[in-house]
């Protein structure tokens, strides 16, 4: 080769690796003001009944209280399995893995709660959820980080194969251990939605949404306030998954590569990020976690997703 194709050579492969996408995320961002983050999940809404449907009625507070305070996002997808513990998994580890979906096998791979409890040994971190299940999500069978690092649980009747429980007792404990025990982390999981769609009741599906609905729009309020979180809080309002459209089978089940069960709703809050915007950017739930990672400083290894740059406001 001549000193020119070496040159082109070393070019274009410098050019390839710098777009590899599952380069390990080291954040040198300093700029940033988030402090802590929520994660608020309404388990297995559509689409159509949440952002997509123009008129809101299903999700009031959210669109006229909550909306204009942050950004959402139109464009923004589950690209792997559209179950719940598959789902969940994706937005807490950047990657996309087919997890047992009953709570009987633990992820292979750890996810930000290990990464980010291992990077600030002095803060805290908490999974809060409806579904018992979920529990695993603080674990890894990864043997370097096996039963090391873990979050602080509140999970189903009384955590792992204890069974689901209400939204109202996940409402209930999450206020109070936002207001009490201050997390600096923390993924909320609502189910209610995602369990009574797939008892085919369609006006009870509804209503879950509006009930859910009130829920976020009284945590957004107690971390709009409370002194611990007021103005260094970044908030995020996702589903795990949809449910299927009305031309792949209608509401009550989901788990395939629909547009129903893909597409998300997905809506953002922090000091960081822009008020009262909307933005169409093809985003994915594995961008979260590598988000995430990006605003607390902490290392994500093998994430699949990027960092949300477009919902940033530039820096003065
Ligand atoms: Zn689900
Ligand atoms: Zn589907």
């Amino acid at each position: 080769m001549t000193f020119l194709q070496k040159l082109l050579f070393l070019l274009i492969t410098t050019i390839l690796f710098s777009c590899k996408k599952d380069v390990p995320i080291v954040i040198e961002d300093n700029t940033t003001k988030t402090e802590h983050v929520i994660i608020i999940v309404m388990d297995g809404a559509r689409y159509s009944e949440t952002w997509g449907d123009n008129s809101h009625q299903y999700i009031p507070k959210l669109a006229s209280y909550i909306k204009p305070k942050g950004i959402s996002c139109d464009n923004f997808y589950n690209n792997g399995f559209t179950w719940t513990s598959p789902g969940h998994l994706a937005m807490v580890s950047g990657q996309y893995y087919n997890l047992n979906n009953g709570g009987n096998e633990l992820p292979p791979f750890p996810t930000i709660f290990q990464y980010f409890n291992k990077t600030f040994p002095n803060k805290k971190s908490w999974l809060i959820t409806s579904k018992d299940k979920l529990e695993v999500l603080t674990n890894t069978s990864d043997t370097i980080y096996f039963n090391q690092f873990l979050a602080n649980t509140d999970c189903g009747i009384n955590g792992l194969g204890t069974g689901y429980r209400e939204d109202s007792i996940t409402f209930h404990n999450a206020i109070n251990i936002l207001s009490n025990n201050n997390p600096n982390l923390a993924l909320i999981n609502f189910k209610q939605p995602d369990a009574i769609g797939h008892t085919n009741d369609w006006a009870g599906y509804l209503n879950q949404i509006s009930i859910v609905d009130d829920y976020i729009y009284q945590l957004f309020n107690l971390i709009e306030t409370h002194p611990f979180y007021k103005d260094k809080t970044t908030v995020f309002i996702t589903n795990d998954h949809g449910r299927h459209d009305n031309n792949n089978g209608g509401f009550q089940n989901h788990g395939d590569s629909c547009e129903g069960c893909r597409h998300l709703m997905f809506f953002a809050y922090g000091p960081d990020f822009y008020e009262n915007t909307v933005i169409s950017t093809r985003y994915e739930l594995i961008d979260i976690p590598t988000t995430i990672a990006s605003l607390l400083k902490f290392n994500l290894p093998n994430s699949k997703g990027v960092v949300m740059k477009d919902l940033y406001k530039p820096v003065h």
